[in-house]
C-alpha cells in the first residue's frame, strides 16, 4: 500500500486552533499535527521510530527571546504526540557542540538534559544534534520501508541518485549520535552547495541503511517533501517488481488447528532453552499469517535472507538481527535443534563482537524474538501480547523491505558490527523496558463465563496482575466488554463450551493468538432449581452438562495444550515439566453445603469438586496444579436482584440483611471471589484445595 499525503490545510488549521486554546504556540501545534500524519502511516514510522522537530523560540523569566528547537522527546510515539513529546531545548548551546570533536553518547544525553527549558520534560532524541544543526525551521525524519528497500542495497547510493538526482543529500552509515550528527551537517552543507550551483533546492537526505530526511520552511513543506520522495522510492521499486515473473499465487493461511499444534510446542522449547540461559520462562507468540508473510516463510532462500540482518539498526532491539527459522510442519525435535543451534550462533556472534569491543558488555539472552516457519507465517515473541506484537509488526516491515529490496537488486542491510554496536549500546539498552514485572506477567488465563459478573471480575484481577486474558462466554459481546476493560490485547470469543466443535474451535483461535496457555478459570456454570422428587429428567442432565462435562471438555483441552508446551522431544526423556499448568474451578456452596430445591445444580456442583481433586492427583507430576473456589451469595447472573428480593422476603430479612448473613456480616462481592482465584494462582505449592470465599458460614465449612 503506498504512502499518501494526509496532510488538509483545514485539519491543520484546526489542530492550531485546538492546541491554541491551549496555549500552545502555533509552531509546535503544527509540528505536532504533521508529526501524527507520518506516525499514522506504517510504511512510514513503526512503533516509536523516526523522530521530528521545529526550530522556534520561547521567552524566557526576564522576558527575553531564547531560540529552541522542539524536537521529539523519548517515550514518545508519533503516531500519539501531542505537544509535550517534542520539549524545547536551548538551539544555540547544541549548535556551538559542533565544534566539538568527538562527543560521548552520555554527555550528549547530558548536555541535551542540561539545555531543556522544562527540566521535567523527557530525554530529547538521540537524533537531537542532527535536527540542531540542519537550517531549516521543519524537519522530519521516518524509517520508511520504501526508501529502506533503496538504501539497503550494496550500491544504494547510485540508486538514490538514479531516483533523486541532487535534491538529496546521501549519508554513509554512521551509528546515531554525535558522529552521525556531524557526519550528516557536512553531507547536507556540500549537497546544499551542489544543488543552489544547479538552481535546485535540497529537499532531504537519504541516511544509508538507516532511513529518511526531508526538511522544509513550513510543516507542510517538509511534510509533503517527505511524502514525495518516499512515493518516488516506491515507483522505483513497483518498476522493478513489474519486471519480475509473476509469482505463483500465495497460499491462504493455515487454520487455526495448524498453528494450535505448532506453537505451544514451540512455546515450551523457548521456555526450557530460557530455562537453561536463566532467562524467564514464559513467552508470548503473536503469529502472522498475512499473504507478504507467507510469501517470504514460503519462499526457498528464506533460510539464506534471515541471516542478512535488519531493515534498519534500530529494529535489533525489537527482532535481533535474524530470525529463527524452523521447518514446515516441524516436529518438536526440530524446532528444538533449530533453536540450539540459533542460541549457539547468537553466543558466537556475542563473543566475537564483544571481543572487538574490548570485552565490556553484558551478554543479552539468546532467544529470538522472531520466528519463520513456512506454511504457517511470521511469528512475533515478546514478554507480553503488546510486546510481541511489536516484534512481529517490525518482523512484517522486514519481510516486506527485504523482498522489496530484492526486486529492486540485493537486500544488504547494514553489517554485523554496526548491528550488535547498535544491540549493544548502553542508550538503546535503556529505552527497553525496566523495573520488575507484575505477578502474572508472561501467562495467558482463559476465563470462561468471562461475561457474568464473576467471570468479569476475576478477567479484570488477572489482568491487573499482568495477566494476558482470553475470555469465552456464550454471549460473546458481553465477552467483549470484560475484554474492553481489560486492556488492548484482551481475545474475546463467543463460545457455548456444551458444543465440542465450537470448544475446539476457540481453544485453537487461543493458542493460535497467543502461542499457548497457562491458566484456566473454569467459571461458567447456570443452577436448575426444583425438588429432586419432580424434577426433570433433561433439567438434571442440563445442568451436568454445563457445570459438569463442560468444565471437564475446557478441562481436558487445557492439558493437551499444558502436555504439549511441556512435551519436548520424546527422544530426550523430558526430564521434570518446564511450564506446568493450571486448573481452577468455581466450585459452589452447593457441593458442600446443599440447599433444597437445587439438587440438579448441587449434585453436579459435587461432581466438580471431585472432578477437581482427581485433576490434582492425576496433574500433579506434570506440574499441572488444580484448586477450587467454594463462593457464596454473590450478586451475579445466578443470584440477580429479583432472586435477592424473593429470597430475603421469604426468609423476613431486609436485602441487606440476607447478602450479608454470615459470620463477617458483610456482602461478599465478585471481586473477593475474583481476589481468591488469583491467591490460588499465586499459591506455587497449593493443590486440591477449596478456598472458601462465603463471609464465614460454619455450614458449609470444609471439613
Ligand atoms: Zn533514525
Amino acid at each position: 500500500m503506498p504512502v499518501l499525503n494526509r496532510w488538509s490545510d483545514a485539519a491543520a488549521a484546526g489542530a492550531v486552533a485546538a492546541y491554541g486554546a491551549q496555549g500552545v504556540p502555533e509552531a509546535l501545534a503544527l509540528r505536532t499535527y504533521s508529526a501524527r500524519l507520518l506516525g499514522a502511516d506504517p510504511g512510514l514510522v513503526l512503533h516509536g521510530g523516526g523522530n521530528t522537530s521545529v526550530k522556534t523560540t520561547v521567552t524566557g523569566l526576564l522576558g527575553e527571546t531564547i531560540p529552541v528547537l522542539c524536537v521529539k522527546g523519548s517515550g514518545w510515539d508519533l503516531a500519539t504526540i501531542e505537544p509535550p513529546g517534542h520539549p524545547a531545548v536551548r538551539l544555540e548551546p547544541l549548535q556551538a557542540l559542533r565544534a566539538l570533536e568527538s562527543l560521548s553518547d552520555e554527555a550528549m544525553v547530558a548536555a541535551q538534559r542540561q539545555n531543556l527549558i522544562d527540566p521535567a520534560a523527557p530525554n530529547p532524541s538521540v537524533e537531537a544534534l542532527l535536527h540542531a544543526f540542519l537550517p531549516h525551521t521543519y524537519v522530519d525524519h521516518t524509517h520508511s520501508i520504501a526508501l529502506l528497500a533503496l538504501a539497503d542495497q550494496p550500491d544504494a547510493e547510485a540508486i538514490c541518485r538514479q531516483v533523486y538526482g541532487d535534491r538529496v543529500a546521501v549519508v554513509p552509515y554512521v551509528m546515531p549520535g554525535f558522529d552521525l550528527a556531524l557526519a550528516a551537517a557536512a553531507a547536507y552543507e556540500q549537497a546544499a552547495a551542489r544543488a543552489a550551483a544547479l538552481g535546485i533546492e535540497l529537499e532531504g537526505m537519504v541516511l544509508l541503511k538507516h532511513g529518511l530526511f526531508s526538511f522544509g520552511a513550513t510543516a507542510k513543506q517538509s511534510y509533503e517533501r517527505m511524502v514525495a520522495l518516499v512515493r518516488q522510492a516506491e515507483q522505483r521499486i513497483e518498476l522493478a517488481q513489474g519486471a519480475q515473473a509473476p509469482s505463483q499465487p500465495a497460499p491462504g493461511p493455515a487454520p487455526s488447528s495448524a498453528a494450535a499444534a505448532v506453537l505451544p510446542v514451540l512455546r515450551g522449547a523457548l521456555a526450557r532453552a530460557a530455562g537453561a540461559q536463566g532467562a524467564p520462562l514464559r513467552w508470548l507468540l503473536d503469529l502472522r499469517a498475512t499473504p507478504l508473510a507467507l510469501e517470504l516463510v514460503n519462499d526457498p532462500r528464506l533460510a539464506e535472507w534471515a541471516g542478512r540482518g535488519v531493515a534498519t539498526p534500530d529494529h535489533v532491539i525489537r527482532t535481533k538481527a535474524s530470525p529463527l527459522v524452523v521447518p514446515a510442519e516441524p516436529t518438536a525435535a526440530q524446532i528444538e535443534q533449530a533453536l540450539a543451534a540459533y542460541i549457539a550462533t547468537y553466543q558466537a556472534y556475542f563473543q566475537r563482537q564483544n571481543a572487538r569491543a574490548g570485552g565490556i558488555k553484558t551478554p543479552l539472552d539468546p532467544l529470538p524474538r522472531l520466528v519463520a516457519i513456512p506454511g504457517l507465517g511470521l511469528v512475533g515473541i515478546g514478554k507480553s501480547a503488546a510486546d510481541a506484537s511489536v516484534a512481529a509488526d517490525l518482523g512484517l516491515a522486514w519481510a516486506r523491505t527485504l523482498l522489496a529490496a530484492e526486486a529492486v537488486g540485493r537486500f544488504e542491510p547494514v553489517g554485523e558490527a554496526d548491528t550488535f554496536a547498535m544491540e549493544y549500546w548502553s542508550l538503546e539498552q535503556a529505552k527497553l523496558g525496566k523495573g520488575s514485572e507484575k505477578p502474572l506477567a508472561r501467562q495467558v488465563v482463559l476465563v470462561t463465563g468471562a461475561g457474568g459478573g464473576i467471570g468479569a471480575a476475576t478477567a479484570r484481577a488477572f489482568a491487573a496482575q499482568g495477566a494476558e486474558l482470553a475470555l469465552l462466554d456464550r454471549d460473546g459481546d458481553s465477552a467483549a466488554l470484560t475484554a474492553k476493560a481489560c486492556g488492548r490485547q484482551a481475545l474475546a470469543l463467543a463460545c457455548d463450551l456444551t458444543d465440542p466443535a465450537a470448544l475446539r474451535e476457540a481453544m485453537d483461535q487461543v493458542v493460535a493468538r497467543f502461542g499457548g496457555l497457562d491458566l484456566v478459570v473454569s467459571n461458567a456454570g447456570a443452577a436448575w432449581s426444583g425438588a429432586m422428587a419432580n424434577l426433570a429428567d433433561a433439567d438434571l442432565r442440563a445442568s451436568f452438562e454445563l457445570n459438569l462435562f463442560a468444565h471437564q471438555a475446557v478441562a481436558q483441552a487445557a492439558m493437551a495444550v499444558f502436555r504439549a508446551q511441556d512435551s519436548g522431544d520424546a527422544s530426550q526423556a523430558a526430564s521434570r515439566p518446564v511450564l506446568g499448568g493450571q486448573l481452577l474451578f468455581n466450585v459452589s456452596k452447593q457441593a458442600l453445603n446443599p440447599g433444597p430445591n437445587f439438587g440438579a445444580y448441587g449434585i453436579a456442583k459435587a461432581a466438580l469438586l471431585a472432578l477437581m481433586r482427581q485433576y490434582a492427583l492425576e496433574g500433579g507430576a506434570e506440574g499441572i496444579r488444580s484448586n477450587a473456589i467454594n463462593a457464596d451469595r454473590i450478586r451475579s447472573g445466578l443470584l440477580d436482584d429479583a432472586m435477592i428480593r424473593t429470597r430475603s422476603a421469604a426468609r423476613g430479612l431486609s436485602e441487606t440483611d440476607y447478602m450479608a448473613g454470615n459470620l463477617l456480616s458483610r456482602e461478599v462481592r465478585a471481586s473477593d471471589v475474583a481476589d481468591a482465584f488469583v491467591s490460588l494462582a499465586l499459591l506455587e505449592r497449593s493443590t486440591g484445595v477449596v478456598l472458601t470465599v462465603d463471609g464465614g458460614n460454619v455450614a458449609a465449612m470444609v471439613r
